[in-house]
């Protein structure tokens, strides 16, 4: 019987275990860290073998095929020796691709990406569609591949999951955007991550989709390197030669395959980089057959999604913002282009090798204050110090929103956009913004 090993038992680990063993698979589970109870349960009550806190080389080094979960990076030891005996790293998208053969929407980019793949799914939801939200949110795609029968999947695909994905077909493809972003993880080269964003359109055929934002310039540039079959659905926020959705006087277009209007005023999210991720969303629904009353209907109803941009309480006159989700610079961008008051901002946390030139035009425009929140703020200080007259460090979520509390004035913002990875100081983004949260409901 083939074996197959599943590196990680996280909810992509787990559910690629779960699939391996329908599929007849003899499957062995291993993991550098403590099992989430959660996870080991669904293991045991399957009986599938495991271990954690450690790697056990034979029996991972005897498999056939390995499913890699999307955070172990790839110098990792077992990784190298993996590669070294030329036994295939797949990751639980390419394998659960390969025993479904329901439609596959698929999104990447640098930011947005969630965003978009909540929206598409609301609106098919919306338009009573058999569909399953997967990849880096809600079930693995492996688990319910194996335990539902969805007819369509929006997956949201980080880099990390496109690296190790290689006969997987997407049938609509989106690309929201490539700025730098994790380019601690590829050896600090950009091209890499670029190229690793591009495989979303890799096995593409005529008929499928590709849905990208047409004013990124590494987007362009690239554009004609990979070979692209698919047919391409560029949008931009204005009317350009040949693109398919586009703003005009106040309204939404979409110009293919079905045109698609409406009213700008209409949409549930606001600010630019959200009409990009609404446009995305309505040619992705519009492509795969959604009627316009749903998108319409669906665009305009939309919740939003937590730690974006999300508003958390005016207190004294002062508005405060959650979008830790932030976690690089460009997204940071995007908030401060968003408020339109003077804005008292939360940067800090675990540099992934960011650059604050892009956003120091904003800061010098709009931020009367900042908080440096993180273990090691000297980068931070060593950019800001001199540019803005209120600069303090905090060490714990509670400090930082107190000092921002003394700081604001009635009409200002208070932006928690922070730049960076939140592990140093906070379980993950969610426990930070739940942190900042707390903290500002308890002012
Ligand atoms: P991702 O899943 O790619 O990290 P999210 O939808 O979670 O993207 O949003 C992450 C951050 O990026 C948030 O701060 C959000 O406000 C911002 N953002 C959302 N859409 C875009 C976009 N199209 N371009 C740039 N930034 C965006």
């Amino acid at each position: 019987m083939k074996k197959i090993v599943v590196l990680g038992a996280g909810e992509s680990g787990t559910g690629a275990a779960v699939l391996a063993l329908k599929q007849g698979f003899d499957v062995f589970v291993s993991d550098m860290s403590a099992i989430k109870d959660h996870y080991k349960e669904m293991l045991e009550s399957r009986g599938i073998p495991y271990e954690e806190k450690k790697h056990t080389e034979d029996m991972i080094l005897s498999a056939d095929e390995v499913i890699k979960s999307p955070g172990i990076p790839d110098e990792a030891p077992i990784i190298v020796k993996l590669r070294e005996r030329n036994i295939p790293v797949i990751s639980e998208i390419e394998f659960a691709g390969r025993y479904t053969d329901a439609k596959m929407i698929c999104i990447t980019g640098s930011n947005g990406k969630t965003t978009t793949t909540s929206l598409i799914y609301h609106i098919l939801k919306t338009a009573g569609y058999n569909v399953g939200l997967a990849g880096n949110i809600g079930k693995s795609l492996a688990l319910q591949v194996a335990e539902e029968n969805h007819d369509y999947y929006v997956i949201e695909l980080s880099s990390f999951q496109l690296d190790n994905m290689y006969d997987f077909r997407a049938d609509i493809a989106v690309l929201m955007n490539i700025t730098p972003d994790h380019l601690d993880r590829y050896n600090h080269c950009m091209q890499n991550y670029i190229n690793a964003k591009f495989r979303i359109t890799q096995n593409q055929r005529e008929n499928d989709a590709f849905v990208f934002w047409n004013d990124d310039p590494i987007i362009q540039r690239e554009l004609a390197k990979h070979g692209i079959k698919a047919h391409l659905y560029p949008f931009s926020i204005e009317k350009e030669e040949g693109v398919v959705s586009y703003l005009e006087s106040g309204k939404l277009y979409i110009t293919e395959p079905q045109a698609f209007n409406m009213e700008q005023e209409e949409l549930a999210l606001t600010g630019v980089h959200n009409m990009y991720d609404s446009m995305a969303a309505g040619i992705s629904a519009n492509i795969a057959g959604v009627k316009n009353s749903y998108i319409r209907a669906a665009l305009s109803n939309f919740a939003g999604v937590e730690h974006r941009l999300e508003k958390v309480a005016r207190v004294n006159g002062v508005e405060y913002i959650n979008d830790s989700k932030a976690t690089n610079v460009n997204s940071c961008w995007y908030a401060l282009q968003s408020v339109k008051t003077k804005v008292v901002l939360i940067l800090g946390g675990k540099d992934k090798g960011n650059d604050y030139t892009e956003i120091e035009p904003f800061v010098l425009e709009k931020v009367k204050g900042l908080v440096f929140l993180g273990v090691d703020n000297s980068k931070l200080h060593a950019f800001f110090d001199g540019k803005v007259a209120d600069i303090r460090d905090a060490r714990s979520m509670e400090e930082a929103v107190r000092h921002c509390y003394e700081m604001a004035e009635e009409g200002d913002t208070v932006l928690l956009s922070p730049c960076c990875a939140s592990f140093d100081l906070f379980k993950s983004y969610e426990d930070r913004g739940e942190q900042f949260k707390a903290a500002v409901r308890a002012l």
